[in-house]
């Protein structure tokens, strides 16, 4: 019987040969179950043991007595008149030793998980089906297991009876089908249990013509012809032990068999590690499923292949186990905007080794290379589940540091030249940037750095690019503020008082004032060009661009002045000023007393020229050259060049002040207030004469 707890036997395959798949699965689930209670690992060994020989030669009896198994033996079977074929299958953790002393009711020693397959059937050699069946179970046996048992009476050694050399054969000759080609697999362990071993031959000679049996039903196999030199050791190891009669010799009995049971727990024992199929326990059942189909369907069976369509399958579900796993994590702990780098690379960190971790624990024991295959998936997978993370949270990274930057750009208590700072800052933010990156490169948390590297620089350069527009813009305001206060202020001086030479005057004041204002943008001359740089990195080009900028607004501001000013009203009271200043006060600004009409009408003819000597300049601007001054910017820029208004080109127009039916108006009014103040004036002289 099993020990408290454990799972009964149970038929893994029937008499219709079929794999009890769901049952075999729950069987293990509570073999699991037992395995987790005493708190045993996924890493603790397992074995799976096979008993192979004639029927009603005790095998159950054995398994039972040496493994505290359950399966049914012919006593009890007679009790239930009926025998029963196909294989069964029980779990054990405890075998029969020598430790146990003579107590029958004693529970057995501890042992790893072994897995017992007692195969049970009529003899081969009855019937056609049997024999299929033995054949089929044979291979199964060997497929999946690292012992198998082969039970025979004394008596049968040496008589080369059928019925045992028969099925030995059977066991030889599917091994040869299943590995006698290229594949070479985990050997197996032939333990021959001799029966009713009354002990007058000794073991060693039974043992002997046992090998030399064997060796002749080898040598007699049809072997493929690429193994024709194989031996009988590439594939098994042999194993050779004898037990008393059961009935006759109990307390020998007894003892062979705690013996042997000694045998299954002793370290480096009948369980070696080369027999052990690759495969952790938990794969198992499918395995043996797979195998037992590809068996019943006489397909052929490839124990690498089929191991690896196990790991396969198996990685697969635990890799998706763990990703589930790792996202109910993930989505517990992470929380990008509430963590700083350290402490989010921390946690994924850890999301993501306990994630591979628990792959390991559960996966690494299935073939290496798909294990490996699965981990790099899962690795892939948890990395795909980081990116929108690390994304996030390099995007506030970059907006704060694009934030600082504009700041800290405007900065106006900045020392040194804008674009200076403006670089150091610029190089500073790549900088945090991608040593960011590379901190969550280094931990394995991000494949590359350089997409996201490339995809900053370019927002950073954005953003530079806006900053130096601002920075030139508010340069430009703060000249044009200064300009259009300066050109109107020197411009109204000038033009309210003229000379015959003030447009000479009004012209070097202009370009004085755009120097003035200009000067420290001035790179150094060279002989043909004088070029500007404003200081916010602004190519040459741009610099000239915004150099004409200047220049045309100064000339427009000039335009607007010069014709807002210079109208036929203001012209004639500059001319009236002029000619009052000359007429009616001497050269010390006296005012002139007048004696008789001629005198004031010599100071009328010479007041009046001298007024009339600054008429031209106003009318026309002029240089002392003679020459017209004319903008050196399209002040009618996008406007058709010829104004139909005027008449005249609009180059021309800034110089052109007024036009013909002006100057006559001008004059016509000039002269009717000078008319006016001579008439006044001689009066005076009436009046002061008749009183
Ligand atoms: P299985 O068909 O090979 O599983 O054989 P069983 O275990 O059912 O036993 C068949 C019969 O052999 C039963 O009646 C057992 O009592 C008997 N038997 C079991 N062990 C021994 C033994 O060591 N020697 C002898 N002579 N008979 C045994
Ligand atoms: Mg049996």
């Amino acid at each position: 019987m099993g020990a408290a707890g454990e799972p009964h036997a149970m038929q893994l395959i029937d008499e219709q040969k079929r794999f009890a798949r769901n049952e075999v699965v729950s069987y293990f689930d509570e073999v699991r179950k037992l395995r987790d209670a005493a708190d045993r690992g996924v890493d603790e060994p397992y074995h799976i043991v096979s008993v192979f020989g004639s029927q009603s030669s005790g095998k159950s009896t054995l398994l039972n007595v040496l493994f505290h198994t359950a399966f049914d033996t012919m006593d009890a079977q007679l009790k239930r008149q009926q025998t029963t074929r196909g294989i069964w299958l029980a779990h054990t953790n405890r075998v029969t030793t020598t430790a146990d002393g003579d107590d029958e009711a004693t529970s057995g020693t501890r042992c790893p998980d072994i897995f017992v397959l007692d195969v049970e059937g009529s003899d081969g050699s009855e019937r056609g089906e049997d024999q299929d069946f033995e054949r089929k179970a044979a291979l199964f046996a060997l497929a999946v297991s690292e012992v198998l048992i082969v039970n025979i009476w004394e008596q049968q050694i040496g008589l080369y009876q059928g019925n045992n050399m028969a099925l030995l054969k059977t066991v030889f000759e599917v091994n040869l089908s299943l590995f006698g080609t290229s594949q070479r697999k985990n050997k197996v362990l032939l333990l021959f249990v001799i029966r009713d071993h009354v002990g007058i031959t000794p073991l060693e000679s039974l043992s002997e013509s046992l090998t030399k049996e064997l060796k002749k039903v080898w040598s007699t196999l049809n072997k493929p012809t690429d193994c024709q030199d194989i031996s009988l050791y590439d594939f098994f190891d042999l194993q050779f032990v004898g037990l008393a009669h059961k009935f006759l010799q109990q307390e020998k009995f007894t003892k062979d068999v705690q013996e042997l049971g000694d045998q299954f727990v002793a370290p480096n024992g009948i369980f070696k590690p080369q027999y052990h199929q690759q495969l952790p326990m938990d794969g198992w059942c499918m395995y043996a499923d797979s195998c037992w189909e590809q068996i019943e369907n006489n397909k052929d069976l490839d124990l690498p292949t089929q191991q690896i369509l196990v790991a396969r399958f198996k990685t697969n579900e635990i890799l998706n186990e763990c990703l589930e796993q790792h996202f109910q994590t993930f989505n517990e702990r992470i929380e990008t905007k509430k963590m700083d780098k350290l402490a989010l690379i921390d946690a994924l960190r850890e999301t993501k080794s306990s994630c591979l971790e628990d792959y390991d624990k559960l996966a690494s024991h299935y073939n290496k290379k798909v294990y490996l295959e699965n981990k790099e998936v899962l690795d892939d997978k948890i990395g795909d589940n980081f990116v929108p993370v690390i994304d996030g949270f390099m995007e506030q990274l970059g907006i704060k540091l694009l934030n600082n930057l504009t700041v800290s750009a405007k900065d106006p208590l900045r020392e040194g030249s804008f674009i200076d700072r403006l670089t150091e800052l610029q190089s500073g933010i790549l900088e945090e940037y991608s040593i960011t990156l590379s901190d969550f490169q280094s931990c394995n948390l991000l494949r590359s750095t350089e997409e996201g590297n490339e995809r900053f620089k370019e927002f950073v350069e954005l953003t530079v690019q806006d900053i130096k527009q601002q920075e030139i813009k508010y340069i430009l305001k703060k000249i044009k503020k200064n300009l259009s206060f300066q050109i109107k202020d020197d411009t109204i001086a000038l033009l309210s008082n003229p000379t015959e030479s003030v447009w000479d005057h009004v012209m070097q004041k202009f370009n004085a004032n755009i120097d003035v204002n200009l000067v420290k943008y001035r790179k150094d001359a060279s002989e043909d060009s004088v070029g500007y740089d404003f200081q916010v990195g602004l190519t040459s080009e741009e610099n000239d661009i915004t150099y004409q900028q200047i220049r045309f607004f100064a000339w427009s501001i000039l335009s607007n002045v010069v014709h807002d000013y210079l109208k036929p009203d203001t012209i004639v009271s500059i001319l009236r000023d002029r000619f009052e200043n000359k007429f009616r006060y001497d050269d010390n600004d006296s005012p002139i007393m007048w004696k008789n009409e001629a005198q004031i009408d010599e100071s009328f003819r010479i007041a009046k020229e001298h007024a009339l000597e600054v008429f031209n300049v106003l009318c026309i601007a002029k240089d002392s050259n003679n020459v017209e001054i004319v903008p050196d910017v399209d002040l009618a820029e996008g406007e058709d060049k010829y104004d139909v208004d005027s008449g005249v080109y609009h180059m021309e127009r800034f110089a052109h002040l007024l036009n013909e039916s002006e100057k006559e108006k001008v004059l016509k009014q000039f002269r009717r207030q000078i008319n006016v103040s001579v008439i006044d004036s001689k009066r005076s002289i009436i009046t002061a004469t008749t009183h």
